[in-house]
């Protein structure tokens, strides 16, 4: 699909083949894993609707992936760094705010961004599933 990321890293994990990804987050994405010079593991791209219910994904969830809407949204990791590690080069490297979704998953190292957001929202998930908004991180 783009140089460092395979079809079947993107599409939906239930084995549906859903993979119906906005071609500019994908190019974001590509820009971004150039930008770091590491591999980046994605957990989770693309989600048809009955895999986002089933992995407790949010109804408006960025990652969902149909017809008619295309997902925006990638869980990602990096061998041997933190997910606040990976989200600091993130934050320095994309100044114009393509990505106006950032999560950070601490408990489970890992980052989401999406660029399906209207506005900036950063949150961090803690260990019991609780959301905290914050300006920064
Ligand atoms: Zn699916
Ligand atoms: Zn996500």
């Amino acid at each position: 699909m783009s140089d460092d990321f395979s079809l079947d890293e993107l599409w939906c994990k239930c084995g549906c083949g859903a993979c119906n990804i906005h071609p500019e987050s994908l190019f974001q994405l590509q820009r971004f894993r150039s930008f770091l010079g590491r591999p980046i593991t994605i957990n989770s791209a693309c989600r048809c609707i009955k895999h986002n219910r089933s992995v407790g994904g949010s109804l408006w969830s960025t990652h969902r992936s149909t017809a008619s809407i295309q997902c925006t949204a990638y869980d990602a990791k990096v061998k041997d760094m933190s997910c606040l590690e990976i989200m600091e080069i993130l934050e320095k490297h994309d100044k114009k705010e393509f990505w106006k979704g950032r999560g950070l998953y601490p408990h489970e190292n890992f980052i989401h961004i999406d660029s399906g957001h209207s506005k900036m929202t950063r949150w961090i998930r803690d260990a019991t599933g609780k959301y905290e908004y914050v300006d920064k991180f």
